[in-house]
Parts: structure tokens; sequence; C-alpha cells
């Protein structure tokens, strides 16, 4: 009996922090992990990583953080502010040839 409570504990802390890696909500699939068991981990595993809205990817370590995280939580680089729905990994460094003289 004790090792099902393990393996169930064991599945759902997983399943836990997969969810909060990809910017996902952490208790909702502790809680999946504790109903289905292996299952949460297939698909928490599966699902995509939550980009839309209220997150973005740190320009310094791709890592998911949320759009109004002043430092990144993953390598503690400072997030420079963006316009909702930004993707700072994407900016353009492009410079103007020829700026003003
Ligand atoms: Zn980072």
């Amino acid at each position: 009996m004790y090792i099902y409570i393990l393996a169930t504990l064991a599945f759902a802390v997983t399943a836990s922090l997969i969810a909060y890696s990809k910017g996902r909500n952490s208790l909702g699939w502790f809680v999946c992990g504790l109903l289905i068991g292996p299952f949460a981990l297939v698909v928490a595993a599966l699902s995509p990583v939550a980009r839309g809205g209220q997150f973005i990817s740190c320009a310094a370590c791709g890592e998911v953080i949320r759009v109004t995280a002043t430092v990144c939580r993953h390598c503690g680089s400072a997030v420079p502010a963006a316009p909702p729905g930004a993707v700072p990994a994407e900016r353009t460094t492009a410079e103007q040839p020829g700026g003003p003289a």
C-alpha cells in the first residue's frame, strides 16, 4: 500500500514540476497527478509550453517566464520591459545603416 501512495505522490510532483517548467498551473497538474497518476505525466510532458498572453521566453536562457517579470527566475538576468505579446528572443538587432550624420 505504501508503494502505491509513494508512486502516486511521485507522479503528482513530477507532473507538477513539468507543468511549472512550461509555465502552466502546477497545482492543477499536481491534483491531476494524484488522480490519474502516470497519465498526467504523459499529458503534461506532451502539452505545449504556455506562451500566449501571460508568458514570454527569457532572452538570456530561453525559459518561460511571466510577461510582468523584471528578473528571470531561472537565470536571474534582468528582463527588459516589453509590450504584451512581444518575444524578446526574436527582437531585431538591425540598426539603420548610415544613420543620422
Ligand atoms: Zn532566463
